[in-house]
């Protein structure tokens, strides 16, 4: 039987739900404001504080309650795009770049802080499974593959459907990848430790203070908020799937695309293990993928997937993520869910993330559904280069963020769009054994 009851992330459950720091007066003048309070925000609060600057890192509601705290909590870099796409668009050697900050750096990094920081987040490094979801894209992967491991060192190997079920108990891919140093964490774990980080290196962070305008004033940035005026000499805008109207430059840039996610009731440690044999986090080819994993205390199921390409309702997300468990976990066929709930991925229309500015104001954003690492870099990055240091060099700065001239702001062609997938999901089901 099909049940409910939450709809607050499982994450908070365990990590409590992220609050704002006590109210403090807002400064008159800063070095630095920071847009958005999640894993960019902060980590770029960290940083700036870290090199001596005053930054003001300001939430329009309690940090953390964006994506960063609620996600999917699978840690590893990689890019939508292939290879030659890279090279095509970029030229070699910034392909390169690209390919080994996501893939190796901003891993290296994020591990880096929460061990410097101490933060306790459950980081465990379980490796990662991708599940094909068509028979010809075996082939195509590990081409892709030898390609990726002849330019950087990524730890990776193709397993044949004949070897799955050591991944993950259903047979629903055709093979797979796996990289064994990817891994899983409590989300809102990270984003508070990052959060008590950057208080600890001296950012001041406020919650509940929306900003609600950024514009030039003499030499300075005047950044208007709900709670009055701070004067700044860089803004950096950090709010990726929520970027509010008010910056309406970013968010012409930025398709906020709601993902889903529920945990199951507790199964248990055994019933997990046979599931996951190896603990891994699991990732899919498909176009509206799924991703899944255990729980850190091993006993329920965390499922994720877009069940539709808008804020659909409860009761529509519920029946389609079901639907999916058992299509790939048969064997899950009563189980019972606990919790359910969404939050806002920000997808740029290259599908990859950019550091840089508009109008003299900077942002970090664009990380199309991979934040846990590749936020806290570019926020890391974000702050060297806004103080001019050239250890802030980034490829992420030689990415566009382009704009669509039919997306004025509000994402009116999300729906339209969740029926184009669902013709290429389609599709690709028909050509299953293609
Ligand atoms: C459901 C889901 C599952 C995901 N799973 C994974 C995963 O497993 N692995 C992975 O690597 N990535 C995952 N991601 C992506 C990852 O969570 C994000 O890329 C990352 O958290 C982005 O961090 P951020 O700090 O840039 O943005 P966010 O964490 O979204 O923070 C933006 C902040 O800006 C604030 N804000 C908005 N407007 C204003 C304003 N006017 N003034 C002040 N503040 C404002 C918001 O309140 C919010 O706190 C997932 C995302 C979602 C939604």
């Amino acid at each position: 039987m099909m049940r409910c009851e939450a709809t607050t992330p499982y994450w908070w459950d365990v990590a409590g739900t992220p609050t704002s720091p006590p109210m403090l007066d807002l400064p008159v003048e800063v070095d630095v404001v920071v847009v958005g309070a999640g894993l960019t925000g902060v980590s770029a609060a960290r940083s700036t504080a870290r090199l001596g600057r005053s930054v003001l890192c300001l939430d329009a509601g309690a940090p953390g309650q964006g994506a960063s705290s609620v996600n999917g909590g699978m840690v590893g870099g990689g890019h939508r795009l292939s290879i030659d796409e890279l090279e095509r668009r970029y030229g070699h050697d910034v392909a390169v770049r690209l390919l080994s900050e996501a893939h190796l750096e901003s891993g290296a990094f994020v591990r880096g802080v929460i061990e410097d920081e101490a933060i306790e987040c459950d980081f465990v490094e379980t490796g990662r499974f991708r599940g094909l979801w068509r028979d010809a894209e075996y082939e195509s992967a590990g081409r892709a593959l030898s390609r990726l491991q002849s330019l950087i060192p990524v730890d990776a190997e193709m397993v044949p459907r004949g070897r799955q079920r050591d991944e993950v108990a259903t047979d629903v891919y055709r093979g797979g990848t796996v990289y064994p140093r990817h891994g899983g964490l409590n989300p809102a774990k990270l984003a508070a430790g990052l959060l008590d980080a950057a208080v600890r290196a001296g950012a001041v962070v406020q919650g509940d203070t929306p900003v609600t305008s950024v514009a030039w004033s003499g030499s300075g940035l005047e950044v208007t908020t709900s709670r009055g005026t701070v004067r700044a000499r860089d803004v950096l805008v950090a709010t990726n799937g929520y970027t509010p109207s008010s910056l309406r430059d970013h968010k012409r840039r930025i398709v906020p695309l709601t993902s889903f996610l529920v945990a199951t009731e507790e199964l248990g440690v055994q019933r997990l293990m046979e599931l996951f044999p190896r603990g891994r986090m699991v990732v899919e080819s498909r176009d509206r993928h799924c991703y899944y994993r255990a729980s850190p205390d091993g006993r329920r199921l965390v499922f994720g997937g877009r069940a539709a390409m808008f804020d659909a309702p409860e009761a529509l997300v519920r029946r389609e993520l079901r639907r999916l468990i058992q299509q790939i976990f048969p064997q899950l066929e009563d189980v019972t869910l606990t919790h359910s709930w969404r939050g806002r991925t920000g997808f740029s229309f290259d599908y990859l993330p950019n550091v840089g500015q508009l109008d003299g104001v900077w942002h970090a954003m664009g990380y199309s559904g991979s934040g846990n690492t590749m936020a806290p870099w570019l926020g890391h990055k974000a702050a060297l280069l806004i103080a001019g240091d050239p250890e802030g060099e980034t490829a992420f700065t030689h990415t566009d963020l382009p704009t669509r001239f039919w997306h004025q702001g509000p994402p009116w062609f999300m729906p339209f769009a969740d029926v184009g997938f669902r013709f290429r999901d389609a599709w690709n089901n028909m050509r299953r054994r293609s």
